[in-house]
């Protein structure tokens, strides 16, 4: 079966991670500062606190923007569980603002016209969470002037989109927001496992993330509210969590970064090949933007028409034919969760709709030409 996502392991990422295996530090060693500086520089952002996971980043970063109980925290329904999930553990409130059909993201007609309505309503969210679904930023020049508008923090999840670019600057790189958070799940640009990073250029939310990162802890002296009672001694000043990131992961993080770029013309080449292939028959293609270049995470398609029964069929006949074709994603709003803290099938159409039609080719660096051939030809055969 040709899998739809993978991630791609050379000799330098063994050599990386048996050199931490054999050296003193399994964790809390050099690892993780030099891949938090090495991804700081990279997207050209002051502070990059490394995490276990992007959901743990998403956690903290909320809980950094002072999410709590009585926060509304407004995200896209079609992302990852996660993103809306990191909202409701700092006990706030999710809303979803509707996509934009063209590009899969949140929609800002869409987030324009809700902010409208819950001014009105006193209901206007703390945090907003767009998604750059597939690897495509999300129009943050346009969200981040609503933002100022309406008062409310932006953090962008681009856990599928580290090595892309927005307006000519690397994402993660916070210039329309307040932080950025990547993932490193091996279906993700680059790997370090499992793995997550936050990523400011404000110095107090840095501060923030790294202590709720790790218990809420400090050794630094100067931060502490009594003298210190000696050499052994650590306060703890908030309730944090074990959020870390070891440095077998942070390791080969490091290595994966170094091919950052390659893996991402990798990843745009067999994209232009899918655009070629599908421009002229009826599947409707997400539209690339001319002053993005996506990650390319994810190729999506959408099939001509909404038709759960022929959406199934589609994808149910690529598997048969070894290709693992996926859906990303399940509108969160419909997931039996949600459904019982109030959300309904119908809250966001175009969602849904989305959901009846996309899917998932396989994408990744080591896909083969005759492989991708396979794809291309089955996929014909749908529409
Ligand atoms: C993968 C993913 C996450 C979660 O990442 P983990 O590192 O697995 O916690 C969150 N949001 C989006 C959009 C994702 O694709």
């Amino acid at each position: 079966m040709i899998p739809y996502g993978k991630q791609d392991i050379n000799q330098q990422d063994i050599d990386s991670v048996i050199s931490v295996l054999q050296s003193d530090w399994l964790t809390q060693g050099p690892q993780v500062p030099l891949f938090e500086q090495a991804l700081s520089e990279k997207c050209q952002a002051d502070y990059a606190i490394a995490v276990n996971s992007a959901t743990s980043a998403l956690h903290i970063a909320n809980l950094a923007l002072g999410v709590g109980k009585g926060d509304i925290v407004w995200t896209s329904p079609i992302t990852f569980i996660a993103t809306a999930n990191s909202a409701l553990y700092c006990g706030a409130k999710v809303d979803f603002v509707d996509i934009d059909l063209c590009s899969g993201n949140m929609s800002v007609d869409a987030l324009k016209i809700k902010l409208q309505w819950a001014k009105k309503h006193n209901c206007l969210p703390k945090v907003v969470i767009p998604v750059h679904l597939a690897g495509q930023s999300c129009d943050m020049e346009s969200i981040q002037m609503l933002a100022k508008e309406y008062d409310f923090s932006l953090i962008e999840d681009a856990s599928h989109a580290v090595g892309g670019k927005y307006q000519h600057f690397p994402i993660g790189c916070c210039q329309y927001s307040d932080i950025t958070v990547f993932s490193f799940h091996p279906v993700k640009i680059i790997t370090s496992a499992e793995g997550g990073m936050a990523l400011t250029n404000n110095k107090m939310l840095a501060k923030s993330m790294r202590a709720l990162r790790s218990h809420g802890v400090t050794a630094n002296p100067e931060e502490m509210t009594e003298p210190s009672h000696g050499p052994w001694y650590y306060q703890q000043l908030l309730l944090g969590f074990n959020y870390r990131m070891n440095d077998i992961q942070a390791a080969l993080g490091v290595s994966q970064l170094s091919r950052i770029d390659e893996f991402v013309k990798q990843r745009n080449q067999l994209a232009t090949r899918y655009n070629l292939a599908f421009a002229n028959t009826n599947i409707t293609l997400l539209t690339p933007s001319t002053d993005k270049l996506s990650a390319y995470h994810l190729y999506l398609i959408l099939l001509p028409e909404a038709n759960a029964i022929k959406h199934k069929q589609a994808i149910v006949n690529l598997r048969a034919h070894g290709i693992c074709a996926h859906v990303h994603y399940i509108p969160v709003h419909l997931q039996p969760y949600y459904q019982q803290i109030g959300f309904k099938t119908g809250d966001f159409p175009n969602a849904e709709q989305y959901y009846q039609r996309v899917i998932s080719l396989p994408l990744y660096p080591n896909l083969t030409r005759s492989e991708q051939q396979h794809i291309i030809e089955q996929v014909k055969l749908l529409v």
